[in-house]
């Protein structure tokens, strides 16, 4: 990807863990560098086909100087947040904050925090076989779509399908939604879990009926081995109920682990039901 950097960027603001900080303020340095595509601009010489680091200049100021915290961390962190909400070409950003008259009563050049944050591509495996479970699905939908740090959702076609390991239970609505997110996996991870508590889920038996069942398919191409966040999803590539939707969504998009297109991986599994 393509970078605009912007260096040392000076703002006079009040954040700080001493009150003195708050009341006096003091000087801050901001370095923040955008990855994006350039290519466009390049080509047209036109300033609405690229952003203006102008415009980045004054959303900084002004976000810096909207309220007074007490971490770097938190400002740099809202910095990165501010960027990638306003400027939707921007698909990343690292964002560094100085603090050239840091109060440790010792000389140093500065003190910095830097962090560096984006969209995320995930997909989000979808079930549900108790009670209105169009419903259900639709309220998942409909919840995280009104999450502020969720963009572009789109949702697959709903399919009607056979229980899947424990099988005295009734059929399965599945489907898979697509969203970009600011949210990290772990965090994306107890969101989803939040929003299969409020379809009120119950974890009784394992692979049983279920009101709604959230699963973090992928998140961009990430491989964990945490048995709390398993990524891919483990399940994936054995469970025709989750490719069809995924291809639906993405069938050229590969298997991080395996390598295969999900399309391929389908009709693999197709072939091997037929065998069966
Ligand atoms: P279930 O609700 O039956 O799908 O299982 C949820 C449990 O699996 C939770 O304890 C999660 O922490 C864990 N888990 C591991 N990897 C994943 C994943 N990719 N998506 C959802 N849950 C996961």
């Amino acid at each position: 990807m393509d970078e605009i950097t912007i260096k040392n960027l000076e703002v006079f603001c009040n954040h700080g863990v001493y009150k003195e900080e708050n009341v006096l303020g003091q000087k801050f340095l901001v370095d923040a560098v955008l990855f994006l595509s350039t290519r466009k601009a390049g080509r047209s010489d036109a300033l609405g086909d690229s952003v203006s680091y102008g415009d980045v200049c004054r959303l900084i100021t002004a976000e810096m100087k909207k309220q007074n915290d007490q971490l770097l961390e938190r400002v740099a962190e809202r910095l990165a947040a501010k960027i990638l909400h306003t400027f939707s070409m921007v698909k990343r950003v690292k964002i560094t904050v100085k603090k050239p008259w840091a109060p440790v009563m010792m000389h140093l050049d500065h003190a910095s925090v830097t962090i560096e944050r984006g969209w995320h591509q995930v997909f989000v495996g979808v079930g549900s076989n108790m009670g209105d479970r169009q419903a259900y699905l639709a309220m998942a939908e409909k919840r995280l779509a009104q999450e502020p740090d969720v963009r572009d959702l789109r949702a697959a076609s709903v399919i009607e399908t056979e229980p899947y390991g424990y099988l005295d239970q009734d059929k399965f609505l599945n489907t898979v939604f697509a969203f970009e997110t600011l949210y990290e996996p772990e965090e994306l991870l107890h969101l989803l879990q939040e929003i299969e508590k409020e379809a009120h889920r119950e974890r009784k038996i394992h692979w049983g009926p279920r009101t709604l069942d959230l699963d973090l398919l992928l998140f961009d191409d990430l491989v964990t081995d945490d048995p709390r966040l398993v990524l891919p999803h483990p399940e994936l590539h054995k469970r025709l109920f989750v490719l069809e939707p995924l291809c639906e969504l993405n069938p050229y998009g590969v298997h991080p682990l395996y390598r295969k297109r999900f399309l391929e991986l389908k009709e693999a599994l197709i072939q091997i039901s037929q065998i069966i």
